[in-house]
């Protein structure tokens, strides 16, 4: 079967046409890939980070973002069925630890990824848990459904904010930022700022609807910021950049007694000073990870359902699979929004 792999250490990543089709283990199912996204993840891992170093161990096929169909289904498995199509989880949880227990999986103890601690999506087939299928309805396509995963990112992180009538602030319109965008826009937010160094994807975020597009490099941002805010700052904001100088300015500009949600992962140590920034002001901060199983994946329903033109804008490239390199360049070049592979050929 055709499949993209990490296929040793170092950066880049190859294709294969050698690797056996798996087979659905007790409790899994077989999917047949009809498209998956490239997430940011992947990349780390074809750029061979310091994170992917310690964490990935090559030979693996990548890719978590995706749609498919069921075509075999494990021993043991009843509520899912051949036939079905079906967007995955990534996160796989263990379903007996504490926090899965008190309804909490999304930081289960014993978290497995899919294209990352084991076979990916970036294939003509993927076995996966059956617990981690989620029924895709007929209505929405297939290139929209292969980003329920990001986009559940994007929905978790605005969950705990509760934007509604709120000016919010996202820094970073990547690849998740953008699907935050449409969304706070939906969920009734007063205001959307964007703060984003990249010149497309401020564009991307200004069609989607942000009410003001800021470029953190240029001075004055958090001027700015104030000024598009009746001078309070934003009374929540999402950091999906994980750049340590977009934590800072969200800690700066968000006004007292307001929230952060924060989901960007920092390479670098990030100084705070959490006297005055955090406990001074009051601050809610929030650690985000994942997707709430499964409550953030129905929310994920309804926007994929009635927001079928953002989807349209964020999906900006549609390739075949085997056409992955290209995908990969683009994402180095920050010149796109979601680049979603096609595997059904
Ligand atoms: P991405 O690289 O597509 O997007 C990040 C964006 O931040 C880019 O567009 C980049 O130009 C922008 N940026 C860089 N410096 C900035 C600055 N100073 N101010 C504002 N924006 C800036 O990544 P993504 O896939 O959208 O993921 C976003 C972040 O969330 C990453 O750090 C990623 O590792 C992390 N992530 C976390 C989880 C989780 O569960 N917590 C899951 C997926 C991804
Ligand atoms: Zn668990």
């Amino acid at each position: 079967m055709f499949a993209i792999v990490k296929d040793r250490p170092g950066a880049g990543v190859a294709h294969t046409t050698a690797g056996d089709v798996p087979v659905a283990e007790a409790g899994e199912v077989l999917v047949r890939v009809r498209r998956a996204a490239i997430c940011g993840t992947d990349h780390h891992i074809y750029k061979w980070d310091a994170w992917s170093k310690a964490r990935v161990r090559p030979p693996l096929v990548l890719g978590h973002e995706m749609v498919g169909d069921i075509v075999e289904i494990g021993a043991g498995v009843e509520h899912v069925h051949v036939g079905q199509r079906i967007s995955v989880e990534s996160h796989t949880v263990c379903q007996h630890c504490y926090q899965c227990r008190v309804g909490q999986a999304h930081v289960c103890a014993n978290t497995v990824i899919i294209g990352v601690d084991r076979p990916g999506a970036f294939a003509d087939y993927v076995s996966v848990p059956a617990y981690n299928a989620w029924p895709v309805d007929d209505r929405i396509p297939d290139a929209h459904a292969a980003l329920y995963d990001p986009a559940g990112n994007a929905m978790h992180t605005l969950q705990p904010l509760a934007v509604a009538g709120k000016n919010v602030l996202i820094t970073g319109a990547g690849g998740i930022g953008l699907f935050a965008v449409a969304m706070a826009r939906a969920m009734g937010a007063r205001t959307v700022g964007v703060v984003e160094p990249g010149a497309v994807r401020r564009q991307l975020a200004a069609d989607l609807g942000a009410d003001y597009v800021l470029d953190p490099t240029e001075a004055e941002v958090a001027n700015a910021i104030l000024d598009e805010t009746e001078g309070l700052g934003p009374e929540a904001v999402a950091e999906m950049s994980g750049a340590a100088a977009a934590m800072t300015l969200a800690l700066d500009v968000v006004r007292p007694g307001g929230s952060v949600a924060l989901l960007g992962l920092y390479n670098d140590d990030v100084r705070l000073d959490l006297s005055t920034a955090v406990i001074g002001k009051g601050l809610s901060l929030f650690g985000i990870n994942g997707r709430r199983l499964f409550d953030t994946w129905r929310l994920v329903d309804g926007f994929m359902l009635r927001q079928p033109d953002s989807l349209a804008r964020i999906v900006t490239h549609q390739l075949s699979a085997q056409r992955y390199s290209e995908g990969f360049d683009m994402m180095d070049a920050g010149q796109c929004g979601r680049v979603v592979l096609d595997f059904s050929a």
